[in-house]
């Protein structure tokens, strides 16, 4: 027999196939490798993540769930999905006496998915949601007027107080006792501290509405330990799998047994078809690597760079919300500094530094125009950064909110290109 030829359709390499999209990919590998990359929300994947998700897995059609499937020729398949089910079970189960128990879908096609598939399970149209508002840090999905689940359902946000801009338990208690909400969620996109999953739970319970925690940005965190776990307190937890949990682009729902049918349901038939194979076996590999020592010392890593961060900024004068981080973000408020969140940003930018514009607790300025950045240190921990590199960018973004001039911030960009070729990046071939 001889060798399939690469000239017959299809086997071509990409750099070959398509010159136009293998360079842009390139480029981009290029920026990833050069830059401190500081979005709350991005990791590097490893290569062996990104080889699962890149493989003949997204070939195949299998709605359905293992061993109960609408196609034949699902023998890999359903293996694939029952490895990446029972390899997050051990490690979210953890919480429970019998982690057995705990019920996991992999099939939404990202975060937002997973919690449309729990307004599905559990609210109707026009019933009453409760989520933690977009400007106080909550995600879209949490019921904000611009997404379906503003429209659909009747959202009554919850904030964070005035003084110290952490959640308002008491206020959310008292729209609770008030509206009387189906769903309560707890879960953030921008707030640095801990959430108390055992005084939503409460809160919940007095109001007989299902809570669901949204771990999407912690759940590396949680996996790791560094993170107090809603898993056997909130009914549902819904995540990505691609932040701090460092996986493929994708969504996972863990839920109680007795809600194990509605979630299915509303994953698939109800809002999906054919789940992302290639992306199941992606989500298996993340969760076999955060079970790793490995896995659970980048998790330290990201909270010590954070706090560290935060301390530096401060020495220099910046304004943190709330003070500090306990997690893996910061939210700077650069009022003090008087540059506003989008000028700052765009100008680290050009200085190797991305990061993204964010409102701060009511915020004077305008969403597209606010008054603060908001930082994560997935990236950077992902690439073995510590202490030392934390104290050097806090010592960039002194300068750069001093200064914005081009040449200043080109100046800045050729230093943070040296120091990132100490820390090769995971998933990266440059
Ligand atoms: C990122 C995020 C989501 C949405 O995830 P996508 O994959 O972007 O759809 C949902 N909830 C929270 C809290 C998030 O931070």
């Amino acid at each position: 027999m001889s060798e399939p030829s690469q000239s017959a359709p299809g086997r071509a390499a990409l750099s070959v196939a398509d010159p136009e999209i293998a360079s842009l990919i390139a480029r981009e590998e290029r920026r990833e490798a050069d830059k401190l990359r500081l979005i709350a929300s991005e990791n590097y994947a490893s290569r062996a993540v990104l080889e699962a998700s890149a493989s003949c897995l997204t070939n195949k059609y299998s709605e359905g769930y293992p061993h109960k499937r609408y196609y034949e020729g699902q023998q890999i398949i359903d293996e694939v999905e029952e490895l990446a089910k029972s390899r997050l079970r051990a490690l979210f189960g953890k919480p429970l006496a019998d982690p057995a128990q705990l019920h996991v879908n992999v099939q939404p096609y990202s975060g937002s998915p997973a919690n449309l598939a729990v307004y599905l399970a559990f609210v109707k149209p026009g019933e009453t949601v409760m989520g933690l508002g977009l400007a106080a840090g909550g995600h879209l999905t949490h019921g904000h007027t611009v997404s379906i689940t503003g429209k659909f359902f009747h959202s009554v946000p919850y904030g964070v107080r005035k003084e110290d801009h952490r959640i308002d338990l008491e206020e959310a208690r008292r729209l609770a006792r008030e509206h009387r909400p189906k769903l309560i969620w707890c879960g953030t996109t921008a707030y640095p501290r801990t959430l108390d999953f055992a005084a939503f739970r409460s809160i919940a319970d007095e109001v007989g509405a299902i809570l669901a925690a949204d771990i999407a940005h912690i759940s590396g965190l949680v996996a790791a330990g560094l993170h107090p776990s809603p898993v056997g307190v909130a009914d549902v937890v819904t995540s990505t799998t691609h932040k701090t949990l460092r996986g493929p682009r994708g969504g996972m729902i863990f839920c109680k047994p007795e809600h194990a049918s509605a979630i299915d349901r509303a994953v698939f038939p109800g809002l999906q078809g054919g789940p992302h194979n290639h992306t199941t076996a992606g989500i298996a590999v993340a969760a076999r690597e955060a079970s790793t020592p490995e896995f659970v010392a980048y998790a330290r890593r990201i909270v010590d760079n954070a706090q560290t961060l935060a301390e530096a900024l401060k020495e220099r004068g910046f304004s943190l919300v709330t003070g500090g981080t306990d997690n893996h973000l910061l939210l700077v408020d650069m009022t003090p500094k008087n540059i506003g969140g989008k000028p700052y940003a765009q100008a680290l930018d050009r200085a190797g530094i991305v990061c993204n514009y964010n409102a701060i607790p009511f915020d004077p300025r305008k969403p597209m125009d606010p008054s603060g950045i908001r930082m994560g240190t997935p990236c950077v921990s992902s690439r073995g950064m510590g202490k030392d590199e934390m104290k050097r960018l806090a010592g960039f973004m002194d300068e750069v909110a001093k200064s914005q001039a081009p040449e200043v911030c080109d100046r800045i960009a050729a230093e943070v290109r040296e120091m990132c070729g100490h820390f090769p990046a995971p998933g990266l071939s440059v």
